[in-house]
């Protein structure tokens, strides 16, 4: 059985627990490495010292979620002075994106939702990420992935990853002709909109993640979020495409390596 990466997890929002016993059952469920993203500075500190359990499976994404209250001027100073410094310990700035789902919320509720200000916070860490030479995590999805193509574009950013992406048929063809990945869920087993994306996207951009701990419904629905459920989602892929599942899982793992650059471990 080929080996799969979830490249997209909040490996500190388990348990501590939960988070050792998830990592000691990597190997079991032919896991070989997790991207383990961040959402703030306690976050990034206590994803960093996951990775220093485990180095040969964690991998770091140090940023600031965007579906949250926006950081003070002093605290986004901390944070990004933070990543620099530890930015050795990482292999991209994440997550990081526009709060769609937040706005969404206040502007059904008939409030009115400034998006000038995430606006600016997504480009101090586009900034950062050009000037450390690092791969993005962005949570942008519909209408605000246009917004953020366009930033990655004035920033000179060519190796971003949409992490559960969804988007108009246009915002995808700009996103394939870019060059930029996408990750796929659990969620491709039961929602037809993900399939169709998958049907659409090319597997040379394609990645696959839980999210957990987020949890998923259909056959997933009461279990607790694990990177096991990734070959589910290879599985699914695999089908929709048309390829064997060791086919679509060596492109899936391939193409992972080479974007966050992960060594291959050696078997010998
Ligand atoms: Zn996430």
């Amino acid at each position: 059985m080929i080996k799969a990466i979830d490249a997209h997890i909040h490996l500190d929002m388990y348990t501590e627990t939960a988070a050792r016993t998830l990592l000691a059952e990597l190997a079991e469920c032919h896991v070989e490495a997790l991207i383990a993203v961040s959402r703030h500075l306690d976050s990034c500190k206590a994803t960093e010292r996951l990775l220093m359990q485990a180095p040969e499976q964690v991998f770091a994404a140090y940023g600031y979620h965007p579906e949250q209250e926006l950081p003070t001027e002093n605290q986004l100073n901390d944070l990004i002075e933070w990543i620099r410094e530890h930015s050795s310990s990482m292999v991209a700035v994440g997550e990081i994106g526009l709060p769609y789902y937040m706005r969404l919320e206040a502007e059904s509720a008939g409030l009115v939702f400034e998006l000038a200000p995430y606006i600016a916070l997504i480009e101090s860490f586009l900034k950062l990420a050009a000037d450390l030479d690092k791969p993005v995590v962005l949570h942008a999805v519909y209408e605000d992935a246009d917004v953020v193509c366009d930033l990655l574009e004035k920033h000179g950013i060519k190796k971003a990853h949409f992490h559960w992406f969804k988007g108009s048929h246009s915002t995808v063809k700009r996103m394939i002709q870019a060059g930029y990945y996408i990750s796929i869920t659990p969620d491709v087993v039961y929602e037809e909109e993900i399939r169709t994306l998958v049907r659409v996207y090319p597997i040379t951009q394609l990645m696959v993640e839980t999210d957990g701990p987020w949890p998923f419904e259909g056959p997933f629905e009461g279990q607790q979020t694990h990177p096991r459920m990734i070959h589910a989602v290879i599985e699914q892929i695999a089908l929709l495409k048309g390829l064997s599942v060791e086919e679509a899982a060596h492109s899936l793992l391939s193409n992972t390596k080479q974007f966050y650059g992960i060594p291959s471990l050696r078997l010998f």
